[in-house]
């Protein structure tokens, strides 16, 4: 079993596989893209699978495939299906925005993915058009259709912003009502791609929260999973369940059992830290695997205790300035 050192377990991976997007959300991105990594900076998907067998090998258990958007990089169903076949794998699982995701959904069930993120800030076609720049709603309920379709588990994610969704709260909350997803309510994080810092956010969980019990006073607390970022509840008789994330607020750190590879092969032990070793530079400089296991293992056992002291941490840049397309989100 891999630890830090402060104890907790480490079985998790996030694996962004490409810092492009086909949307311009402006809360991750400016609306004319991001200086793109070029083919070189980017991690092969040899380089990923090696890195992933490692983690594996050394007790990693989940593996999340992330962006940037995973299918605009070309032939991401090949990595995906020979990620699922290493050995010792519990469970591989994807974030994305569902754009051009719906015609994999049956090869995704067929290689044995059981969940997905989709990532939907509104119900409406024309906020959604305004949150992201792209005219892509219908793509994504497709694709929302299709998950249910062939009983995959849909969790959706939307991120609360003041002044541009907060009216699609209770909307998504009545999604489920009829259909067996999990809404879950992300506080916004400053990770925009603009250098944007906020002092601040205007809705935290705890507002999130209110707004939900105000038009629905007889929903109920689950149980949270363990290791679970969110805040779970379900409106009885509802058949889906609805969460919070305190992404920007950081309840979650105590029981943080996962790690980041953003494209570039930067390693991250925490969403806040800019980065402890790259992976990639170190593949290419012909590092041996026992080495390479070795320098994981220290990275490991110095990990900051929470985000605000990674944040802390930060050498490069103590204010965060990257885009969440280059992190993994
Ligand atoms: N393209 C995929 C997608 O849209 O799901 C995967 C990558 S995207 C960066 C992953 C998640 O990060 C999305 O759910 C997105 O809404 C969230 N995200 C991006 N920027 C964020 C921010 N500034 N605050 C909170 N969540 C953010």
């Amino acid at each position: 079993m891999l630890t830090d050192n402060h104890g907790r377990k480490i079985n998790y991976l996030r694996l962004a596989v490409t810092d492009r997007c086909n949307l311009r959300c402006f809360y991750c991105m400016p609306e004319d893209g991001l200086n793109w990594l070029s083919r070189a900076q980017l991690m092969t998907y040899e380089e990923m699978l090696q890195t992933c067998a490692l983690l594996v090998g050394m007790g990693i258990e989940k593996i999340r495939i992330t962006g940037g958007e995973p299918f605009v990089r070309k032939d991401i169903m090949k990595l995906l299906t020979a990620i699922s076949k290493l050995d010792g794998l519990k469970e591989l699982t994807l974030t994305t925005n569902g754009v051009l995701t719906a015609p994999h959904v049956s090869e995704l069930k067929q290689i044995g993915v059981k969940s997905v993120n989709l990532s939907l800030d509104t119900l409406d076609a024309g906020r959604f058009f305004s949150i992201t720049k792209r005219d892509e709603f219908a793509n994504v309920m497709a694709t929302m259709d299709e998950l249910l379709k062939h009983d995959i588990e849909v969790k959706i994610n939307a991120v609360v912003m003041d002044g541009k969704n907060t009216q699609d709260i209770l909307p998504l909350v009545e999604l489920t009502k009829e259909l067996p997803v999990s809404v879950r309510f992300i506080e916004e994080m400053p990770f925009n791609g603009n250098g944007h810092v906020y002092s601040g956010i205007k809705w935290d969980y705890v507002r999130i929260l209110d707004e939900i019990k105000t038009a629905y006073p007889g929903i109920v607390k689950l149980e949270d999973p363990e290791y679970s970022t969110s805040y779970n509840y379900q409106v009885p008789g509802y058949l889906g369940s609805v969460g919070i994330i305190a992404a920007y607020s950081r309840t979650f750190c105590g029981t943080c059992n996962r790690i980041r590879i953003t494209p570039e092969g930067e390693l991250k032990t925490c969403l806040y830290d800019n980065g402890v070793l790259n992976i990639k530079d170190q593949l290419r400089a012909g590092i041996s695997e026992i080495d390479l296991k070795t320098m994981l293992l220290t990275t490991f056992n110095t990990r900051a205790k929470d985000g605000w002291e990674a944040e802390q941490l930060r050498t490069e840049n103590v204010r965060i300035h990257e885009s969440m397309a280059t992190i993994g989100g």
